[in-house]
C-alpha cells in the first residue's frame, strides 16, 4: 500500500493546505505500513523550496515542473497526478479539499476508477474498511463513508487536521525525482487572472472578520478591515453584502459562498440566517457583534457582544493592537 499527496504550491510555495495534506499523508502512510510520495506541479517551484517536503516527513518527491503548468487546468494536473499514482503504484491519494482540489480530485478519481472521500475530516480508522467522516450539508452535518475501491482517494477539508511542526518528522532519505508524464491538449483556456495580494486567503484563514448589512455601507468597511489587519485575519462577508457590490464574491461566505472552518470567526453586523451559518458553522470559536440581541447568531455564537458595530469594532481593534504591542 502507497500513499501519494499532491502538494499543492501558490506561486512556487507550499502553505498551509499542503502541509496539513502532508501531516495526513504521513499519518495514514504510517496506519497503512505503505511508502509515501508527494507529487508537485508547477512552473515556478524552487529546488529549496521542495526540500521543505521533506521537514513533513515526506521521503519522495514527484517533481513535474514546465512552462506548461504556467497557467492552471485541472485536466492536466488530473493527467499528471494519476501517472505519478500509477508510476508508484499508489493505493491511497492525499488532495487538499481547496478549489485546486476540488476540481482535479473528482478528475483523478474517474481516471483511476477509484473512490474519493470530497471534505474528509478524519484519519479512517483501519486501512480495511476504509472509512473517513467527512462534512455534508454545507458543513452542518457528518458522515462516515466507507471507500471499497483498490484505489481510494481522500480530499482535505482545510483546517480540519493539525500540522506537524517542520523538522518534527523529517525524512531521512530525502530525494526529488524529476516527473515529465505525456501530457493532453488543455481544454480550458485562462483569459485572466486576478490576485489577492498581501492578503491572508479566507480559505486558509486562522481567523476570519465578516462583515453583513448591519455595516450599512461599503465606504464603513474600513473599521472591518483594520479590526482583520489587527487580528492579522482574512475578511468575508454575508451574501447581500456581495450581491449588492459592498464587498467582491469571493469573499461571500455561507450555503451559496464559501465554506470556512477557522479557529475565530467575528459575524459584525451579520443576523445569522440558516444560509449564512451553513459556511461558517465549522468554525472553533465564533463571536457575534450585533444591536438586536434577539439575532439568531447569538443562539450559535460562543461569545457575542450586544452592541452598535460602529461603536464596539474601533475600540476592540484598539485594544487588539494595545495587547500586540504589549507582548
Ligand atoms: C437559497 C438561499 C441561499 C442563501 N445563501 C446565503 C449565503 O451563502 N450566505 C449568506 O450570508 N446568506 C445567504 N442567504 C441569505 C440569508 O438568508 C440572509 O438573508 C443573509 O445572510 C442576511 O445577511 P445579513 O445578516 O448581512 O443581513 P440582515 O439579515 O439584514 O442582518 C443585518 C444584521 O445587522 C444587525 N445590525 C444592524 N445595524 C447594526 C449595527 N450598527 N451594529 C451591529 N449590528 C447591526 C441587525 O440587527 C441584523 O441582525 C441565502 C438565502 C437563500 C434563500
Amino acid at each position: 500500500m502507497s500513499v501519494l499527496v499532491f502538494a499543492e504550491n501558490w506561486e512556487g510555495k507550499f502553505k498551509k493546505p499542503a502541509q496539513e495534506a502532508l501531516t495526513y499523508g504521513y499519518e495514514l502512510a504510517q496506519k497503512t505500513g505503505g511508502p509515501l510520495c508527494a507529487v508537485v506541479i508547477g512552473h515556478n517551484i524552487q529546488g529549496d523550496e521542495i526540500n521543505k517536503l521533506g521537514a513533513y516527513g515526506c521521503p519522495k518527491v514527484l517533481s513535474a515542473i514546465a512552462p506548461a503548468f504556467a497557467s492552471f487546468s485541472a485536466n492536466i494536473y488530473a493527467t499528471v497526478i494519476a501517472d505519478a499514482a500509477k508510476k508508484e503504484n499508489a493505493t491511497h491519494i492525499v488532495f487538499s479539499h481547496t478549489y485546486t482540489g476540488k476540481s482535479v480530485a473528482p478528475r483523478v478519481a474517474v481516471k483511476l476508477q477509484a473512490g474519493l472521500a470530497a471534505g474528509a475530516v478524519s484519519l479512517p480508522s483501519s486501512p480495511e474498511p476504509f472509512i473517513v467522516r467527512k462534512k455534508c450539508f454545507s458543513g452542518k452535518g457528518f458522515t462516515d463513508v466507507q471507500i471499497s475501491s483498490p484505489v481510494k482517494i481522500v480530499s482535505l477539508s482545510p483546517n480540519s487536521h493539525h500540522v506537524f511542526a517542520a523538522g518534527e518528522h523529517k525524512a531521512a532519505d530525502f530525494k526529488i525525482e524529476e516527473f515529465n508524464p505525456a501530457l493532453p491538449a488543455s481544454d480550458t483556456t485562462v483569459n485572466e487572472v486576478k490576485k489577492t495580494s498581501g492578503k491572508v486567503v479566507l480559505t486558509e484563514a486562522e481567523i476570519v472578520v465578516s462583515g453583513g448589512r448591519g455595516l450599512k455601507g461599503p465606504e464603513n468597511w474600513g473599521m472591518v478591515e483594520a479590526l482583520a489587519d489587527a487580528l492579522g485575519a482574512a475578511t468575508a462577508c454575508s451574501k447581500p453584502v456581495a450581491d449588492m457590490g459592498w464587498r467582491p464574491h469571493h469573499e461571500h461566505v455561507g450555503q451559496t459562498g464559501i465554506t470556512i472552518a477557522p479557529n475565530l470567526y467575528i459575524a459584525i453586523g451579520i443576523s445569522g440566517a440558516i444560509q449564512h451559518l451553513a459556511g461558517v458553522s465549522s468554525s472553533k470559536v465564533m463571536v457575534a457583534i450585533n444591536t438586536d440581541k434577539e439575532a439568531p447568531f447569538f443562539q450559535a455564537a460562543d461569545y457575542g457582544i450586544i452592541g452598535d458595530a460602529f461603536d464596539v469594532v474601533p475600540k476592540l481593534t484598539e485594544a487588539i493592537k494595545q495587547l500586540k504591542s504589549a507582548h
